[in-house]
């Protein structure tokens, strides 16, 4: 009896897994990193920014292997940006809840090696 709950469980784990994984490839474009807005100076010795007015730009910044790259976006492609960092929070999200089913899953498979012997 103990046996068929656990298959039981099995089948609704490996159904949970399929679910998440149908909705990890529905999203995308991704990027991993942040959309900032940095104050610039603009080098015309006569513009407000040479008084600390600086003009606000819009630049993509991304971490890898402790070292933080900075790379020039501009206001055009700001929102898209934005929309494919959101994409991969949610993949994050998703591979998080993923990890966690795979491991019951894993455990559950373990157990049930258990009781063969
Ligand atoms: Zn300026």
């Amino acid at each position: 009896m103990k046996k068929q709950r656990q298959s039981r469980n099995l089948a609704v784990l490996t159904k949970k897994r399929r679910s998440l994984r149908k909705s990890l490839v529905k999203i995308y474009p991704i990027l991993r990193g942040s959309v900032v807005t940095l104050g610039v100076k603009c080098g015309n010795p006569n513009c407000k920014c040479a008084n600390g007015k600086t003009h606000p730009s819009v630049y993509f910044s991304i971490s890898k292997k402790g070292r933080t790259k900075i790379v020039y976006l501009g206001k055009g492609v700001q929102a898209q940006a934005e929309q494919w960092v959101a994409n991969y929070v949610k993949q994050k999200e998703i591979v998080d809840r993923l990890t966690e089913v795979n491991l019951e899953i894993l455990l559950s498979q373990r157990r049930a090696r258990k009781h063969k012997r």
